[in-house]
């Protein structure tokens, strides 16, 4: 089987995963493929246990699924259709709600819109590749009804944006939800996604002024009208708007839709290898149960 599933059409992705058996088969590759340790000694020596695909620690007994420790843990319906919402989520253009992936794969809505939060747990970015060269920053609020002035806004939340220029365009994108434009929260997610060398441009707000000391190539730069001079900014900002009003229409869970927006974004000039991308994160993010998500 080849390795990172190039761009993967539907009918490969459904000869490659007809069955749950194939699904199972393949995370078990994924998981042990390197050889295999017990997760609660460490032995490296297994056999067969009961259900396919499970192995036995020959040490201490303990049998693992190859879902086990892994975001797959516990789905209550068929893997196959689990292996569809992420190849849904991750190669479809603008993702899929979970209305749409309800009616396509016919689960309750309930069942797609828990399970897409935990894939989107795993879009989460991994802060290992911070974005370099020509980086900007700004903030904007994002979510709540677009209100005419002076009647208040107290359903959204501001977000900051940093991008990564690439000649006239953008490569990749980053974006959190901050509870005020400080130089500490600013400073927070700059240090997280942002390399300490890379030429960052912001506006003039006082909250970035102190982040010279860490950022030695930042430039302030006050805004033109109409923002002439951060008009990439603004259209990735506008873009990330339009498609949480088409697709979510609400922002309660506005960061986890923040990292499912700048995954795809990220990935989207190398399509390629985004199906499998996203199911190893799956198999490396830890599980997380579903009340954790309505938390
Ligand atoms: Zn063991």
């Amino acid at each position: 089987m080849e390795a990172r599933f190039k761009s993967l059409s539907i009918f490969e992705f459904q000869e490659l995963f007809p069955d749950d058996a194939a699904c199972l088969a393949h995370l078990a590759r994924m998981k042990w493929g390197n050889g295999f340790a017990c997760r609660k000694c460490g032995h490296g020596r297994y056999c067969a246990a009961q259900k396919p695909f499970n192995r036995q620690c020959t040490s201490c007994h303990y049998t693992e699924s190859p879902t086990a420790g892994t975001l797959f843990h516990k789905v209550k319906f068929p893997l196959v259709k689990a292996f569809w919402i992420i190849y849904y989520l991750s190669t479809s253009k603008k993702g899929m709600s979970s209305t749409e992936l309800s009616r396509k794969l016919e689960l309750r809505q309930k069942t797609c819109w828990g399970f897409k939060h935990k894939v989107m747990t795993a879009m989460r970015s991994s802060g290992k590749h911070p974005l370099e060269g020509v980086v900007e920053v700004d903030e904007a609020f994002v979510g709540g009804q677009e209100q005419a002035r002076g009647r208040g806004n107290k359903k959204k939340r501001l977000v900051v944006f940093a991008i990564e220029r690439k000649g006239r365009g953008v490569s990749r994108l980053y974006g959190k939800v901050i509870p005020r434009a400080s130089s500490k929260h600013l400073g927070e997610f700059m240090d997280a996604v942002v390399d300490k060398r890379a030429r960052v441009r912001t506006d003039g707000w006082t909250g970035y002024m102190p982040l010279k000391g860490r950022f030695k190539a930042l430039v302030q730069e006050p805004c033109q009208p109409k923002g002439a001079n951060f008009k990439e900014m603004h259209r990735i900002i506008m873009g990330f708007k339009g498609w949480l009003r088409g697709v979510h229409h609400q922002a309660v869970h506005l960061q986890a839709y923040i990292d499912e927006y700048c995954f795809r974004f990220n990935r989207s000039f190398m399509h390629e290898g985004a199906f499998q991308n996203l199911l190893d994160r799956m198999v490396a993010s830890p599980p997380r149960p579903y009340n954790t998500i309505l938390a």
